[in-house]
This record gives C-alpha cells, structure tokens and sequence, in this order.
C-alpha cells in the first residue's frame, strides 16, 4: 500500500500545485481515501475514516479538503434533492445507479451514443448542452434479496 500512497500524494501534489494551493497531510489523508472507495461516501463518512489516521482532523477540515478536491478536479460531487452530498474520487466519465432503500450508490461504466445526446441537445434551442448527468434509480442485490423492493417497480422519466 505504501507505494499506492505514495502515487496518490503525488497526484494531488500536482494537481494542488497547479491550481495554486498547498499540499496538506490532511487533504492528502481525505485524497488517499476517495481515491480508494467506491463507496462515494458523504463527508462524515469521510471524516470517520481518515480520523484514525490523522487525529487532529475536523469535520469542517474535511468537508473543505472534499471542496478542494473537487475544484482542481480530483472529485467529483453529488448531490441530491435533500440537500446531501457525496463525493466521488473516480473522475472518469461513468454513471451512477442509486438504491432506493439504503441509498448506496453504484458506478456504471459506459457512454451514452453521442447521437441520441446530439438530438436531445437539438430540443433544448436556448441551451448549450457540454455534458449531462445520469442517474439509475432502483435497488441494490443486497436490499433485494432482504426483500426491501416494492411489489410493482415505477419507472419515472
Ligand atoms: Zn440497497
Ligand atoms: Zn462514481
């Protein structure tokens, strides 16, 4: 793992660096983990992770190294309807599915055909379209088999 981190410190070195601020153990700690998970933890599920290895961390601490983050482009930020956040150190161009029951969120590699974002593009006349986010909503295996879905499944557009 120690070389993992090491790539990891000097990624964010540089991108820090480029965008004029300062490399810190503690937004290296923040770093080191979402670029590790998965899991596109919220900010406290980060601060509950990283405090073991840098005690003198705070919340607020955290939740600026996560803004940082995602301003020189390490992260990316979700958020939904009630106003939550999650941060998600995986900056490649993918999709998010999210469960409705424990509201897990799962990646989803793939583009959408650029013809069909094209024609939708074509219907919003005073709008320039540079990118577009998807989200799948639904429920995981785990919430399934415990039998948390509902009968009859709604598909929204
Ligand atoms: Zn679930
Ligand atoms: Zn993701």
């Amino acid at each position: 793992m120690a070389h993992l981190d090491r790539s990891h410190d000097d990624v964010l070195r540089e991108a820090l660096e480029a965008s004029g601020q300062r490399f810190t153990e503690q937004r290296a700690a923040v770093y080191r983990f979402l670029a590790t998970t998965d899991k596109h933890p919220t900010a406290d599920e980060v601060f509950l992770a990283v405090r073991p290895e840098v005690p003198v961390i705070s919340l607020a601490t955290v939740y600026k190294s996560l803004e940082t983050l995602v301003g020189c482009g390490l992260a990316v930020k979700l958020t939904y309807g009630d106003g939550s956040a999650r941060y998600d150190g995986r900056t490649d161009p993918h999709h998010h599915a999210r469960c409705l029951s424990c509201s897990r969120i799962f990646d989803i590699s793939g583009h959408l055909p650029s013809k069909e974002i094209s024609e939708l593009e074509q219907r919003t006349k005073d709008f320039h379209v540079t990118g577009y986010r998807l989200e799948f909503t639904g429920y995981c295996s785990h919430c399934e088999a415990r039998g948390a879905v509902p009968g009859e499944v709604q598909v929204h557009h």
